[in-house]
């Protein structure tokens, strides 16, 4: 039996950092008020990533990226205001960082978080959406959910926005393997203890070349004395991220403008040509503290830890562990490496909406959405459906990352109020 919540204006799905920033907006946007809207989300309470709380890491992104500046720097909700709530706003200002750490950036979020805490069913997870017609127009959406305890509930709304983030995106060589050999990131701190600590000299293959993958081999090394880990990129060397002036113009709003409003080859050279900002690209401190560890190494003549660049996956095989027969790209000579586990940073896909919203796809031909996030529909459809986070082919790098949450936020809900549905929905002021 399915438990029938009362009909929304708007459901978001899930709550993480991007729809945090549209709670926010809706909040606070003049006529979004009288708006009835809630969200669900997975997990039972807000989490950011909290698979990759390695201990002083930091966000990638200006502390002024938050919910709130880029949209209204005089909103409560900014993250100036909450160093202001717990007092440390002039020790924030003495520590001189622009990047806060990561377990500072998810307590701002929990804390904005809490202000919608009877907007968010916590512990639901969306298993499917259906479009509802009467008289030929799908003018509502079914959003079915299970809880934790097996529970389906049932929910209606006029209006949707998608924001589930990525998915950990696992290589086909991968596939199958035994579970205790295998750690995606996305469940790394989860899961470390168990596998590595206190096994004695386990053999751990990180496989990438980008940040997450750094971060692993580096905590592996520092926290298990015992372990042995091997950093494995198909790259040269590990490169580090382009975050100067010019280059970072790459996540501004207006970039968005500019790569939507290009041909789709020409965005797709600009996004590749751009790629390096985000994608297989590591923090300049952390390389570098990764070369001192190897040169420690060196010195005291152990090579305990390995940076194997240049070596792409032939194949992998589980015998004794996991063999992993690996191509050197300059020689071409492929060798087997022997390990115990494999951590794979391999990153993420942003394609969990298609499964979502598979019930409405003979309708849509496609998830392709218009410049405000909106999908593109027939027209028999009033309902609108808004898609965060899955739209870096349309709309630049900045679309799964943090850089303009707030800004896209005030976008989506401004088109929803545009009341361009043919229903009665008008800004009120
Ligand atoms: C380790 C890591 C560090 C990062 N650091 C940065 C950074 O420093 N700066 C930056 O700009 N970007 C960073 N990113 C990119 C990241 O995508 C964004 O920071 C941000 O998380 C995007 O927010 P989101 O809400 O779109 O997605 P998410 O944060 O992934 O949130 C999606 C939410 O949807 C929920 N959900 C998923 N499926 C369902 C379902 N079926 N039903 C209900 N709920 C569901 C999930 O539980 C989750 O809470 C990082 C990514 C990773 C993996």
């Amino acid at each position: 039996m399915r438990m029938t919540h009362k009909e929304k204006d708007l459901i978001g799905i899930g709550f993480g950092p991007a729809n945090l920033a549209l709670a926010v907006a809706l909040a606070e946007m003049p006529g979004a008020k009288r708006l009835d809207w809630g969200f669900v989300e997975r997990q039972d309470g807000f989490h950011w990533h909290r698979d990759m709380q390695i201990e002083g890491s930091t966000v990638q992104i200006s502390f002024l990226k938050d919910l709130a500046t880029l949209r209204d720097p005089t909103s409560p909700f900014t993250f100036v205001n909450y160093l202001h709530h717990k007092g440390r706003l002039e020790s924030f200002i003495n520590l001189k960082q622009d990047a806060p750490t990561r377990e500072e950036f998810t307590d701002y979020f929990r804390w904005a978080a809490a202000a919608f805490t009877d907007r968010v069913s916590y512990g639901e997870t969306v298993e499917a959406v259906e479009p509802v017609a009467r008289n030929g127009t799908v003018s509502r959406l079914r959003v079915l959910t299970r809880d934790a305890s097996g529970a389906r509930i049932e929910r209606l709304t006029r209006d949707l926005v998608v924001a589930v983030g990525g998915r950990p995106r696992i290589p086909a060589l991968f596939e199958g393997l035994g579970e205790d050999r295998i750690i995606h990131t996305s469940s790394y701190l989860s899961r470390r203890d168990d596998r590595i600590a206190g096994q004695g000299p386990v053999r751990v293959a990180v496989i990438g070349g980008g940040q997450s993958a750094a971060e692993v081999f580096y905590d592996v090394t520092q926290r298990f004395p015992e372990a042995a880990a091997t950093l494995i990129l198909r790259d040269h060397a590990l490169r580090p991220a382009d975050d100067s002036p010019f280059v970072n113009e790459v996540f501004d709003a207006a970039f968005v403008d500019a790569v939507h409003a290009m041909e789709a080859e020409a965005r797709r050279d600009l996004i590749a040509s751009m790629r390096n900002t985000n994608y297989a690209v590591v923090n300049h401190d952390l390389i570098e503290r990764i070369y001192a560890l190897l040169y420690r190494q060196r010195v005291a003549d152990t090579e305990r830890h390995r940076v194997l660049a240049g070596r792409s996956i032939e194949a992998v095989h589980e015998r004794n562990g996991l063999i992993l027969d690996l191509r050197d790209s300059v020689t071409g000579a492929v060798a087997s490496e022997g390990f115990d586990l494999a951590i794979l940073a391999t990153g993420y896909r942003h394609d969990s909406h298609e499964r979502l919203l598979a019930g409405l796809a003979a309708d849509l031909g496609g998830f392709e959405v218009d410049r405000f996030y909106r999908l593109k529909t027939p027209t028999s459809y009033t309902t609108r459906i808004y898609l965060q986070g899955c739209n870096e082919r349309s709309h630049g790098l900045s679309d799964t990352l943090l850089s303009i949450l707030p800004l896209r936020a005030a976008e989506i809900v401004g088109d929803l109020l545009s009341g361009q549905t043919g229903r009665a929905l008008a800004p009120t002021g």
